[in-house]
């Protein structure tokens, strides 16, 4: 039976692994930390748990066609829990504006903080819609493999109806009419890592996701899921391998002919599959002279993501005034992108998210809130990390809140820090980005690095920082495509 590896048990691994062994392959994933799931990772502090990583979820239907290409029913796994009012954004101005995909709801609080949006709302949803549907139809399932993908017309025209010139924040500006308003549908630029006022319009398709389609929580949390994929691996004979970093491929004529493990032991492998993040691991686990397609140059050449600075608190009260998600925004909204993006430096007044998947599921923490509090920060530096003092920027933000009514200090009974140095530390992650690549240039939104090596015949790519993109549900469709790839040439 031919033999897959996987370098890594992120989401974009699991799909892979559980698509090729119910075809009936050998896997192996090779995973370095000692859970399973990559960035959606189990977090316990006392009696407060935390999904660390993905706290949104989207596309419901991606997680469970796993289960179904297994022929399985994700029911038996996991419940997917749609949130009706699903994010309470606090807008700047003090005014709040919940989002939910019941329309009508959303119409009538437009009508109290911005009456042009709540007029053009329905146009709005129109075209959120028409852009989801061609992203859809011609980006999610390509795997650009040669170059007759990439010049094909029926791509070109695709691309160029969906709004690739114009920018995020230009096109909410169409739309809706108050700065803070504008805003809080700008935030969606986040969800690719990304500036809303310079990655293409395309991606106000993630509002269609989240207004139209809605947000999830899974029962028992996010992290069920790499928990059921997981569990799903191993009845199909997936062998899974914690606590074992990769440390080289080994390459000969154009093919991986062996991986080493940190341990000094090697294991071979008909085809490998990278799923630790490509930017910083093929560098890393390939020598120069075999990835000539891939050099360190053109690596450098990618403008990082965000990262995040993410505080776990427990608390020993609920805080009524909180939904499931929470978005506190800052004044200086486009300062933050341009401290971020431009200067590498940690915004002084930050716009600051909270989850708080308690009041959905209150087991998650029975003492009181379990508030995962997260500022988008700057990928770190080729050198190291800008600027900041965890403990000061911590407190600024448990200041930033309090004077916008929310307490923690007082009520905490548990908490932790997580920066970016310690998110590239624990999943390799390239300069401790959540997304890879930023997707301000149109080649990097639409031609993210190909999801097979054109130097090595026998090695591809799944995950956040290869095609179609980051975020959980794409490093799914990611793994299936490439699977799917996989399945035809062995
Ligand atoms: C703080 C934060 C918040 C986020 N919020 C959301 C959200 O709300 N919604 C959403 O959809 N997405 C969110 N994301 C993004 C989402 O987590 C990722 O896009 C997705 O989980 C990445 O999956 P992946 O398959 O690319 O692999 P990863 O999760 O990056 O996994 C790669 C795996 O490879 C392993 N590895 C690396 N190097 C080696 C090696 N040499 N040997 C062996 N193993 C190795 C790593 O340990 C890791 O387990 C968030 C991410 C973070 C960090």
């Amino acid at each position: 039976m031919k033999k897959v590896v996987i370098i890594g048990g992120g989401l974009g691994g699991l799909a892979a692994a559980i698509s090729l062994a119910a075809k009936g392959y050998n896997v192996q994933i090779v995973e370095k930390n000692n859970h399973i799931g990559g960035k959606l990772m189990p977090y316990k502090l006392g009696s407060h748990q935390f999904d660390f990583g993905p706290n949104t979820i989207t596309m419901p239907q991606i997680f469970k066609r796993v289960f179904e290409l297994a022929g399985e029913k994700s029911e038996n796994y996991l419940t997917f829990q749609k949130l009706p009012i699903h994010t309470r954004n606090v807008l700047s101005n003090g005014q709040i504006l919940d989002f939910t995909n019941d329309h009508t709801h959303m119409k009538k609080q437009l009508a109290q903080v911005d009456e042009y949006g709540d007029k053009h709302f329905h146009s709005f949803v129109d075209e959120i819609t028409r852009l989801y549907t061609l992203s859809e139809k011609h980006f999610f399932y390509k795997t650009f493999q040669s170059w007759t993908d990439y010049v094909s017309p029926t791509l070109a025209s695709a691309l160029l109806r969906v709004r690739p010139f114009e920018s995020l924040h230009h096109f909410f500006s169409r739309y809706f009419r108050k700065r803070e308003v504008i805003e809080t549908f700008a935030r969606y630029a986040t969800y690719i890592g990304s500036s809303p006022y310079k990655s293409p319009a395309t991606f106000s398709m993630i509002a269609y996701l989240e207004l139209v389609q809605g947000v999830y929580f899974i029962k028992g949390g996010n992290v069920r899921l790499a928990e059921s994929y997981e569990q799903l691996a191993k009845k199909l004979g997936v062998e899974i391998t914690l606590n074992t970093t990769v440390t080289k491929l080994n390459v000969d004529h154009k093919k991986v002919t062996s991986i080493l493990l940190a341990n000094g032991e090697t294991i071979s492998a008909d085809e490998v599959i990278m799923n630790a993040d490509l930017l910083k691991a093929y560098p890393e686990l390939v020598e120069k002279q075999y990835r000539p397609h891939f050099s360190d140059v053109k690596r450098n050449r990618y403008e990082p993501s965000i990262s995040a600075f993410v505080i776990l608190a427990g608390l020993s009260i609920r805080n009524p005034q909180l939904l499931h998600h929470n978005v506190f925004f800052s004044k200086q909204y486009k300062e933050e992108f341009q401290e971020m993006f431009q200067e590498q430096k940690y915004s002084k007044n930050p716009t600051v998210y909270i989850s708080n998947s308690s009041i959905t599921d209150p087991e998650q923490s029975p003492e009181g809130d379990n508030l995962f509090i997260l500022v988008n920060a700057p990928a770190l530096g080729r050198n190291g990390e800008a600027e900041m003092n965890p403990h000061e920027y911590k407190e600024h933000i448990y200041s930033l809140l309090e004077s916008k009514g929310l307490s923690i200090r007082k009520h905490l009974v548990q908490e932790r820090v997580i920066t970016p140095q310690d998110i590239s530390t624990k999943f390799g992650a390239y300069r401790g980005t959540l997304y890879g690549l930023s997707s301000h240039k149109r080649k990097d939104a639409f031609l993210r690095p190909s999801n097979f090596s054109k130097d090595i015949r026998n090695l591809s790519f799944v995950g956040g920082s290869t095609h179609p993109g980051g975020g959980s549900p794409m490093v799914v469709i990611s793994g299936l495509n490439v699977a799917e790839v996989l399945a035809k040439r062995l």
